[in-house]
């Protein structure tokens, strides 16, 4: 252990709370709270609170050890502070060129994700054409050695997706242990306290207020990943895109906000999973399932923020116009009547997450058909949700969800009607609308919005073999002309 009065001050972000943002146990910290932050986006309550709580839970951890600054703004903050700092990478280009433009300020690598920048941007570079995530979550495994027997992928196959579509299960409840809840305590309370004031102040968030769901330390996340991996893990893979109205959480392992707080570092997650399957027989479709959503996906969609230009960020190239409307930024799910949304949308509301699934195929399937603006709907996933921050936004909202980069993340958009949530959820049962109906008053507003969608931007969007055959379809359709019509008349208005 080194000598700490050698040591610099490690300025840590707010996203950057766990050990692994430390060289040293006793390393000196600084940390700020910034007030602006809430003043400048109409964050979500319960993730103001996460957000909060979790600072000052680390403040508090940390004790002397930390210079801890509540202010308006960084920059006020950094006033007060006379040493030299280092900070590691931080998330946002913003961030980035603030620390950059700062000369007591030294900037070390990022950490917090698997793979390091300087890695992915090699392998990239030797790339032609266009990068895909099932390519770089090869590389990854490769790499780091991730569920590799002699070389060659555990179960012979690098992805074992295809295992993993399993609709919801019946009697409307998976049988799997809940997660472990945190227990609220004197910080929370203190943090709830403060949000009432800037409220009576006329700070403003959106969502309703709540218990704590989500872990605020590195104790907390690390007690969810280890239950986690004993008791939900198996049943994660089969059930990991079903819906049901009853059960928002299935298996899922909830960790994405631990992970963004950088109170978990990925790799223990990884290497958990791997050890599940190797010493305790989890099976292998739901450990590869996990460790690829994390040492794949979310590395991917953080590497492709920094690889890609900047410009990126703000692509509309399906020109999608139309503001969201109140009811949606409202997270209003009492004024839908489609049962789907109402339900994915009032999740929102109430815990400030959903899994990927309502994410991807209600909520970024809503507003792709609806031709919502992109830069507004990466400003709501970003402040609507629990783990919502702008690195993760560009490529699952602008590139996934919204094709608005013309297929940058996928070969086709993620746009599905009816038939699909229909399959995967319990929903349609319950709804006023009948998925199978794209005209008339019962007509699905995912499956008419479907294909309304599809007319309209049939010229941009690129074609390849398997839109060829969607737009084929769609050409036999007698009725689309009045589909079109009848989506046109829905507009904005809430379904
Ligand atoms: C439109 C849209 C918006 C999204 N917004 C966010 C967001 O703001 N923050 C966020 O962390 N994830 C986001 N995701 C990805 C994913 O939906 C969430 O990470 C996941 O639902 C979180 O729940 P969980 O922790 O139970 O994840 P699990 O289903 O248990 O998955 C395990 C972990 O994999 C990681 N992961 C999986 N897919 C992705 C992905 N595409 N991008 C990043 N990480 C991934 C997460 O860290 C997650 O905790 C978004 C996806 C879509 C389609
Ligand atoms: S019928 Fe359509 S709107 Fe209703 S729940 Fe099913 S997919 Fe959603």
């Amino acid at each position: 252990m080194g000598d700490n009065r050698d040591m610099s001050r490690r300025w840590l972000f707010a996203d950057q709370l766990g050990p692994h943002f430390l060289d040293d146990r006793r390393q000196p910290v600084l940390l700020i709270e910034s007030k602006a932050v809430f003043r400048r986006r109409v964050h979500h309550r319960q993730k103001a609170h996460l957000l909060l709580s979790a600072l000052r839970h680390r403040a508090a951890e940390l004790g002397d050890q930390a210079v801890f600054l509540r202010a308006e703004t960084y920059g006020q903050a950094l006033k007060k502070v006379r040493e030299p700092l280092e900070v590691c990478h931080p998330t946002s280009r913003r961030a980035l060129d603030f620390v950059r433009g700062l000369d007591r300020v030294t900037v070390l690598p990022a950490r917090g994700y698997v793979t390091s920048l300087a890695d992915f941007a090699e392998w990239a570079d030797q790339r032609r054409g266009a990068l895909r995530m099932e390519a770089f979550y090869r590389f990854a495994r490769e790499h780091h050695g991730v569920l590799l027997d002699s070389g060659d992928p555990a179960g012979d196959r690098w992805s074992l997706d295809v295992e993993n579509r399993e609709p919801p299960p019946k009697g409307g409840k998976l049988d799997v242990p809940a997660a472990p809840m945190p227990k609220e305590d004197d910080i929370d309370a203190e943090v709830r306290a403060d949000l009432d004031r800037w409220e009576r102040e006329g700070i403003r968030f959106a969502g309703r207020d709540g218990p704590r769901r989500f872990p605020a330390t590195t104790k907390e996340a690390k007690a969810r990943l280890r239950h986690f991996l004993r008791h939900r893990l198996a049943a994660f893979g089969p059930y990991e895109d079903a819906m049901l109205s009853t059960d928002p959480w299935l298996a899922h392992s909830m960790l994405s906000s631990s992970f963004n707080l950088g109170l978990l570092d990925p790799i223990e997650a990884v290497r958990g999973a791997e050890r599940a399957y190797r010493r305790e027989g989890a099976p292998l479709a739901s450990v590869e399932g996990f460790v690829r959503q994390i040492l794949g996906w979310r590395d991917y969609i953080w590497h492709t923020y920094w690889y890609f230009e900047a410009g990126w960020r703000t692509s509309n190239e399906l020109s999608a116009r139309r503001s969201l409307p109140a009811w949606w930024n409202d997270l209003d799910a009492d004024a839908v009547d489609a049962h789907c949304l109402s339900d994915v949308l009032a999740g929102v509301r109430d815990r400030a997450w959903v899994h990927h699934i309502p994410r991807l195929m209600v909520l970024g399937n809503y507003a792709l058909q609806r031709g919502w603006r992109p830069a507004e709907l990466v400003e709501w996933f970003h402040t609507r949700f629990v783990d919502g921050y702008e690195w993760v936004m560009t490529g699952n909202v602008v590139g996934m969800s919204q094709y608005a980069d013309l297929g940058r993340m996928t070969t086709k958009p993620y746009v599905g009607g009816g038939a699909y949530i229909n399959r995967m959820s319990d929903y349609c049962g319950g709804c006023r609308y009948d998925p199978k109906k794209r005209l008339g008053e019962d007509a699905c507003p995912f499956t008419a919005g479907y294909w309304a969608f599809l007319s309209l931007n049939r010229d941009r969007i690129p074609g390849n073999a398997r839109m060829a055959r969607t737009m084929k379809q769609m050409d036999r359709l007698a009725d689309l002309d009045a589909v079109v019509a009848q989506e046109k008349r829905r507009g904005d208005d809430p379904p």
